[in-house]
């Protein structure tokens, strides 16, 4: 095992990340920007360096900054958590190339996966069903791309294959529209992501968002923990997650579950990584995998009493697994409410000085958060502030307890989206179970 990593990162998934290395024993650095010294995790790393200023281009996105720090402090490893450079392939490279451990999947699975053509055309190959449309890179023939949405029928959507962050796809209703659409979409993705490549494929109108959790270590060994829905999304943004999905049945998870970790194998994946899939009618179509650890790792973790951190840690020290797939077992159910620092109407962030703050507890609670009593939430960084989970042996009992906690909560001196979270958790057709992407925002009238 590690002596000692850097933790890349800040805010909640940064406590969470040292949490466990404090349990495996290895001594932490914790490199923040100069607006974050007072962090919580910070106070609590063996080791900090400041990075750079605020602005997170310059300080949690500035790679040669991070590996000097891991440089000066003599760390073995580096531990990206998720967003800033988890998913950017030169930064794993970089890291590896200056003798450092990336804790994570290696740069070239990491840039495959970032490419979603690349992606869609490994998953399909790895026998992963994928949204209809052959995913090839559209060319200028208005003839061909007539004939290809006529074959996939419409709706389609045309989707920027260096795109991310939910931008770079545009849907087309008729054939009026298509051509316009695609040059459009091959403009904006140029601006934005320096690709101007495009594709299309079936637009699917009320999918869920369904998503398998996998490890993988070196030896070929790769496992899945089963999924979860992460449907309750506002602008393609998750708010509510839980696990197990509602309606997914034992053998429906076991055989995407055990397809997942197959592709793993095939791909030769390395560490924790999450399949994300659209569910529409009974059958799943692969839209994207997340080659790092997720914000809602906690509601898998809660229903199979297992630490998918410290098993990226293990990992990314050359140990195989330490379980097999016959050892995971699911057990109750999992939901997970992010906390925002914003307004509940508006959504506008509210950064501030949190005066009072009060964590519920109670059986089946988990709160991970980096806030305390006088924390300043910075303006420069997401406004996530922590997650609430809470876990029951039924869905009634985690949707209970959730409403519970949520009344118990006191975030004083800012705005935050608790509110908006009562209203969902106590909401009849959340309770049903099943609901589709769209429902949150119809719910909101947005
Ligand atoms: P990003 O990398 O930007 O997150 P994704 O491919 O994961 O892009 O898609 C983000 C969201 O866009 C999905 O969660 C879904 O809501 C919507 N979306 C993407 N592809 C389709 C599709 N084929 N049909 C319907 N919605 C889609």
């Amino acid at each position: 095992m590690f002596s000692k990593i850097v933790i890349a990162n800040r805010g909640e998934i940064a406590l969470r990340i040292l949490r466990a290395c404090r349990e495996l024993g290895i001594k932490t650095v914790a490199v923040h920007s100069a607006a974050d010294r007072d962090l919580k995790h910070v106070r609590f790393a063996d080791e900090t360096v400041c990075i750079g200023p605020a602005a997170s281009t310059d300080s949690y996105l500035n790679i040669p900054a991070i590996i000097s720090a891991a440089e000066v402090t003599d760390a073995e490893a580096i531990h990206p958590g998720y967003g800033f450079l988890s998913e950017n392939a030169d930064f794993s490279e970089k890291v590896q190339q200056s003798g450092f451990t990336f804790i994570g999947p290696n740069a070239d699975t990491i840039r495959m996966m970032g490419d979603k053509i690349q992606a869609k055309k490994a998953m399909h190959k790895a026998g992963i069903p994928c949204v209809p449309g052959n995913g090839d890179p559209l060319g200028d023939d208005d003839q061909t791309n007539f004939a290809m949405a006529r074959e996939i029928g419409y709706p389609v959507i045309i989707k920027a294959a260096g795109g991310g962050g939910g931008r770079g796809m545009r849907t087309v209703h008729t054939e009026a529209a298509l051509i316009g659409a695609i040059a459009l979409t091959k403009n904006e993705a140029g601006t934005a992501f320096g690709n101007d490549t495009v594709y299309m494929e079936k637009f699917l109108e009320d999918p869920r968002h369904i998503e398998f959790q996998v490890l993988a270590d070196s030896y070929g060994n790769a496992i899945h923990l089963g999924e979860r829905d992460c449907s309750m999304q506002r602008r393609h943004q998750k708010v509510v997650e839980e696990a197990p999905a509602p309606g997914i049945t034992e053998e429906q998870r076991k055989k995407m579950g055990e397809r997942c970790a197959k592709a793993c194998q095939d791909i030769g994946y390395l560490g924790a990584g999450t399949f994300e899939f659209l569910y529409e009618k009974g059958e799943f179509y692969f839209i994207e995998m997340n080659t790092r650890v997720q914000v809602e790792h906690p509601v898998t973790e809660m229903i199979t009493n297992f630490d998918i951190v410290k098993e990226q840690l293990h990992i990314a020290a050359g140990e195989p697994l330490s379980v097999t797939q016959e050892d995971i077992k699911i057990v109750g159910h999992a939901i997970e409410c992010r906390l925002n620092a914003e307004d509940p109407e508006t959504f506008m962030p509210c950064p501030g000085t949190i005066n009072q703050v009060h964590m519920p507890g109670g059986p089946g609670i988990r709160c991970e958060t980096h806030i305390y009593n006088g924390y300043r939430v910075p303006p420069y960084y997401d406004s996530m502030i922590g997650k609430l989970i809470a876990h029951g042996n039924t869905r009634e009992s985690a949707i209970a307890r959730m409403n519970t906690a949520l009344s118990e909560i006191v975030i004083d001196g800012i705005k935050t989206n608790i509110p908006l979270q009562q209203k969902i958790i106590s909401d009849n057709a959340f309770a049903a179970g099943c609901q589709n992407i769209h429902y949150l925002e119809k719910k909101l009238g947005l």
